[in-house]
């Protein structure tokens, strides 16, 4: 008789509390939602109306009570726009959400048109009937995103109007309420620098571009000037609040009395005014008078400019002037996010170690790969929200570049399958974004072909070199030409700006064909660049990386590079070193050797044995 196996480890339990795998809207709805619209437009004289999917701010995250765009069509993705005619109500997608956005909403109600065939104002100048007036929401939509709608309305002999009092809203009977989760006070040891600093600062770019002031519409660049936090959307711990500051005098912070506590009040009332957030149109108009006020033009409000104008008061479009400022990270944000990194780096490899032994069974699905890393980070006991909802693809899933796994969509991670896995996290000292492709069984000669050229691109870009000035334009080709050599390209741009301990997305550099901002020591950007054969698999690998001064011995001109943060082993199975040179070979070699010995002390014995045979040197 053979001897009885050992009988199996108890499963661990895993769970996700950041994020859900359901799909929440219901598109059942959306004809008489469209009908009850109409109906609300004819009333007040408005022939057709356009609903975007953006809050005041324009977030990328957004409260229940801001999800217009969901409650009125169940099209639950993250972008997307509906223009509401007499005859037709077209909701425009892009690529990612073509399928998503045909399952989700009422195919007689809505026409779904792919952005890749045309963008929302040249359909509007081929649809708009002559005469038709078009509603738009002044407080929903930005500057520039006014001009090019009234253009485009004016070619089609129509009248745009702002319509001041939202419609949707009106017939929308139970709206969620604003949330109003209590703002808190950053840490000083973790912002580094006093509010009272950061508005010198800005107050400094004010005076030099010679305007009276600045409206800041972005609650990241009103967290970081007033060195606050909230809680008010998913994964970015904002406050939902504006700012406006005067070139010289005192900076008023408008927002719901209900996130205040006295504490927090008491300690923010040496640097600015707080005033509830109902006064700030009152407050715009008083202080616009005989004024050119700043307002950044990309995600201003139409309805806060026109109180500007009407006030006597003149826009000075451009860039709102805290965002190059947040974006250079100072010594204390730096040292945060490495802190993150390193812990975020043990919860990662401790799930790739887990994952290795579990995906070999054939039975795991990616609802679970993405249930257990979240658990890994949440045993941190810092983890306070993911960074975005994790991208877990097995097989053809991981081709689709913003695939978000629903119970509709779970896919069993098979042998043979590439798996990628992108992901992040918020610590209240730092925010991570990191991307794994692993293999699970056997890769193809094609899969281990692929991944090497993604990696050659990601080590070029990881190891450049280039003079300040240079911009993330100028360094994308880096991290594709090993790809366009093979005649391969991705779709995607190559990196963007990570926030420390704020957004994942965050402007205004980024390592892209449209990367026109210069990189500055300080910057955090990630370098992820990756390869999708639709149907077969995608690749990506992903770290965050620092922007620093480089001393080149030539002397004269000032030269930059990036320090690698994420802290994680690259799957060595999957890379074909015959295509390595000697140089590429030895980064991933000290890659992992640093790897080893900052994560290697911090792991238990079975991980850390896991994680050395995982980064060895290559052979
Ligand atoms: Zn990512
Ligand atoms: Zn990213």
């Amino acid at each position: 008789m053979s001897q009885m196996p050992p009988p199996p480890a108890p499963a661990r339990r895993f769970r996700a509390e950041f994020q859900s795998f359901d799909e929440t809207a219901d598109g059942s709805a959306g004809p008489a939602r469209l009908a009850a619209l109409r109906a609300e437009l004819e009333r007040r004289g408005v022939g057709g109306y356009v609903v975007p999917r953006a809050d005041a701010h324009q977030n990328e995250y957004v409260p229940p009570g801001e999800e217009r765009l969901a409650w009125l069509t169940g099209f639950t993705g993250s972008a997307g726009l509906l223009v509401v005619l007499p005859q037709v109500a077209a909701l425009f997608v892009d690529g990612r959400y073509t399928l998503q956005a045909a399952a989700q909403v009422d195919g007689d109600a809505f026409t779904i048109v792919p952005l890749a065939e045309t963008t929302p104002e040249r359909w509007l100048e081929a649809n708009l009937p002559a005469g038709l007036t078009l509603g738009f929401d002044p407080w929903r939509t930005t500057l520039d995103g006014r001009d090019k709608f009234a253009r485009a309305v004016a070619a089609a002999r129509g009248v745009l109007v702002g319509v001041a009092d939202d419609p949707v809203a009106a017939i929308w009977a139970d709206r969620p309420l604003p949330p109003s989760a209590p703002l808190r006070l950053l840490d000083p040891a973790l912002a580094g620098e006093d509010a009272g600093a950061k508005l010198e600062r800005v107050q400094a770019v004010l005076a030099k571009e010679k305007v009276g002031g600045a409206l800041i519409s972005d609650p990241h660049a009103t967290a970081w000037l007033f060195n606050v936090r909230g809680g008010d959307v998913a994964h970015t711990p904002l406050p939902l609040a504006w700012s406006l500051v005067p070139a010289e005098g005192r900076a008023q912070l408008f927002l719901s009395p209900a996130k205040l506590s006295p504490a927090v009040r008491e300690a923010l009332a040496p640097v600015v005014d707080i005033r509830p957030e109902d006064e700030l149109e009152a407050a715009l108009a008083a202080f616009a008078v005989g004024r050119a006020l700043r307002l950044d033009q990309a995600t201003a409000p139409v309805h806060l400019a026109e109180i500007v104008e009407r006030a006597g008061g003149t826009v000075a479009k451009g860039a709102d002037p805290v965002s190059a400022l947040k974006a250079r990270k100072n010594a204390a944000e730096i040292a945060g996010m490495r802190a993150a990194h390193l812990r975020d780096g043990v919860a990662l490899t401790r799930f790739l170690h887990w994952f290795d032994g579990a995906a070999a069974s054939g039975t795991l699905t990616e609802i679970e790969a993405v249930e257990a890393l979240e658990t890994f980070r949440r045993e941190t006991g810092q983890l306070t929200d993911v960074s975005f909802p994790t991208i877990s693809g097995a097989g053809p899933n991981g081709a689709i570049v913003h695939y978000r796994v629903t119970r509709a969509t779970n896919r069993t991670i098979a042998p043979g399958d590439l798996f990628l896995l992108d992901s992040g996290a918020q610590y209240p000292d730092g925010t991570t974004d990191v991307t794994r492709t692993m293999a699970v069984g056997t890769p193809s000669p094609d899969m281990r072909a692929h991944f090497t050229l993604v990696l050659k691109g990601h080590i070029a870009l990881a190891r450049a070199v280039f003079p300040k000035g240079a911009t993330g334009a100028q360094l994308d080709t880096l991290a594709r030409q090993f790809l366009w050599a093979a005649g391969l390209d991705f779709e995607h741009g190559t990196g963007h700006g990570v926030g420390a301990g704020l957004s994942v997305h965050e402007g205004p550099a980024r390592i892209s064909k449209l990367g026109h901002v210069a990189l500055e020591p300080g910057m955090i950007l990630s370098n992820e660049p990756g390869y999708y054969r639709t149907g077969a698999y995608g690749i990506r690998i992903e770290n965050l990386i620092l922007v620093e001064p480089r001393e080149m011995a030539a002397g004269g001109k000032s030269f930059l590079g990036f320090e690698t943060l994420t802290l994680a082993p690259i799957d060595r199975r999957l890379i074909d070193t015959a295509l390595l040179t000697a140089g590429e070979a030895a980064w991933i070699d000290s890659y992992h050797a640093r790897v080893a010995a900052s994560i290697g002390p911090l792991l238990d014995p079975a991980a850390r044995a896991w994680m050395e045979a995982a980064t060895a040197p290559l052979e």
